[in-house]
C-alpha cells in the first residue's frame, strides 16, 4: 500500500490514523498557507522488528493512535511547544511524529524501530519522513 524501505526485519507493522488540526506558516512566501486553515491529516506509521512482546505485539496499535491523535486532534499546531522554532509544515510535522514515536518505542523492551512516517495533508500532497541510518 505504501512505499516502504527494504529491510530485513521479520515483522513490519503499519498503523493508519488521522486527526483534524489547524495550522499556518507565518511567512508571506507561504502564500495563502500563511492564513490559519485546517486539514484532516492522514498518517501512516511503519514500524519493524524481530521481537514481539509477551502479548505477541510488536507494538500495540491503539497506543500509537492515542500517542499522536490525542496530542494533535482539534488543536492549532502552531501553539505546540514543538513548533515554536519551526512552523508546522508537512515536513516538520512528519519529523515531529517520528520523534514522538521514537521516544515511545525506545521504552519498549522488544525495541521495534520506526522506518518511516507517511503524512498526507491534502488529497494531492503527502510527505514521507525517514530517519537517516545513524538515527535508527
Ligand atoms: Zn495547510
Amino acid at each position: 500500500m505504501y512505499q516502504t524501505p527494504a529491510h530485513d526485519y521479520q515483522y513490519e507493522l503499519n498503523k493508519d490514523l488521522n486527526f483534524s488540526a489547524a495550522h499556518y506558516v507565518p511567512d508571506e512566501r507561504a502564500g495563502k498557507c500563511s492564513r490559519v486553515h485546517g486539514h484532516t491529516y492522514f498518517v501512516n506509521i511503519t514500524l519493524a522488528g524481530d521481537q514481539l512482546d509477551d502479548l505477541g505485539f510488536l507494538v500495540n496499535f491503539s497506543s500509537l493512535k492515542s500517542l499522536i491523535s490525542d496530542a494533535f486532534d482539534h488543536t492549532l499546531l502552531n501553539e505546540h511547544e514543538r513548533f515554536k522554532e519551526r512552523p508546522p509544515t508537512s515536513e516538520t510535522l512528519a519529523e515531529t511524529i517520528y520523534d514522538m514515536v521514537e521516544t515511545f518505542i525506545a521504552g519498549l523492551d522488544n525495541r521495534p524501530v520506526c522506518l518511516q512516517i507517511y503524512l498526507q495533508e491534502t488529497p494531492t500532497s503527502y510527505v514521507i519522513y525517514r530517519p537517516k541510518e545513524s538515527r535508527k
